[in-house]
């Protein structure tokens, strides 16, 4: 089946309204550009959402991309600026994080949920009935694969292409257009349709648990990443049924939480 139909076949299973807002999270990337591309070319109702980092000259070149594919597909696109609203740019905060923690966390972890909190939070101010990120297939089995390396198979009750979190009106759900859709495709239609991304990578992405699980999962074949997608799916009742249902509110910052801090505000206070 090629990649629109099954992109097409993904969204339709979501069984969405095409009136609801759709705000979707822009990275300046293939994945979340290739997710928006097809959200507009199917009529939903999108607008984008991109969060300037501040690390240095590749946030300039991703807000350019952002700004460029969001004129090209008439989109509104909402910004977050982190050096204006969080007083420094990510890299800032991020090593102040791992200076106090004398370097136990990753870079990635420390961005990643950041930026899922920023994500969350704006897109709710934003009215938005559903966030839509570029995540695929090979993201995906990587989550999955990680959370059982780790012992914690529990915490892939979230993934999935639409996120059946605990019922909560503080959290926007997720939808994930190319759950099924492998990175090469990806990058192929990507380059076909001279669609405006950036190829280069965070220069901070170094050193992290999923850098090493995804150069392990690239050695396999697609048809084995999707398989891993598929036992995912086979397990995903029995993992769903051990999750706990419970959620309360950040002590900080009134976001939902699973413990009395949520996880951004535990390490801004490390
Ligand atoms: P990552 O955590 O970098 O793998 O990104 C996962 C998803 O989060 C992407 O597919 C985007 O939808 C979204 N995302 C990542 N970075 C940004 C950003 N700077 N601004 C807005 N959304 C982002
Ligand atoms: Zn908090």
């Amino acid at each position: 089946m090629d990649i629109e139909k099954k992109v097409r076949q993904t969204l339709g299973k979501m069984k969405l309204n095409k009136k609801e807002k759709i705000i979707v999270a822009l990275s300046g990337g293939k994945d979340s550009t290739l997710a928006a591309y097809f959200l507009k070319k199917f009529r939903y109702n999108i607008e984008g959402f991109h969060i300037n980092l501040g690390i240095v000259k590749y946030s300039d070149k991703c807000l350019e991309k952002v700004k460029q594919l969001c004129r090209d597909l008439n989109i509104k696109c909402n910004y977050y600026d982190v050096k204006k609203e969080m007083g420094s740019s990510m890299c800032y905060l991020r090593s102040g994080i791992q200076s106090r923690a004398k370097g136990q966390i990753k870079n990635c972890a420390i961005c990643g949920v950041i930026k899922k909190w920023i994500i969350n939070k704006k897109v709710r101010e934003l009215k938005a009935d559903k966030i839509a990120t570029g995540h695929n297939l090979d993201d995906e089995a990587q989550t999955f694969l990680m959370n059982i390396f780790k012992g914690s198979p529990q915490l892939s009750a979230n993934l999935g292409v639409i996120t059946r979190n605990v019922a909560n009106k503080k959290f926007i759900p997720r939808i994930k257009p190319l759950f099924y859709i492998p990175e090469n495709e990806i990058k192929k239609y990507v380059n076909k349709k001279k669609l405006p991304v950036i190829y280069e990578k965070c220069p901070c992405a170094i050193d992290s648990y999923r850098i090493q699980v995804r150069s392990f999962l690239e050695k396999l074949p697609d048809k084995e990443k999707q398989n891993i997608i598929k036992n995912f799916e086979k397990l995903y009742p029995k993992i769903k049924k051990t999750e706990d249902p419970r959620i309360r509110y950040c002590e900080i910052c009134g976001e939902p939480s699973r413990k009395e801090l949520c996880k951004r505000c535990s390490l801004m206070r490390i």
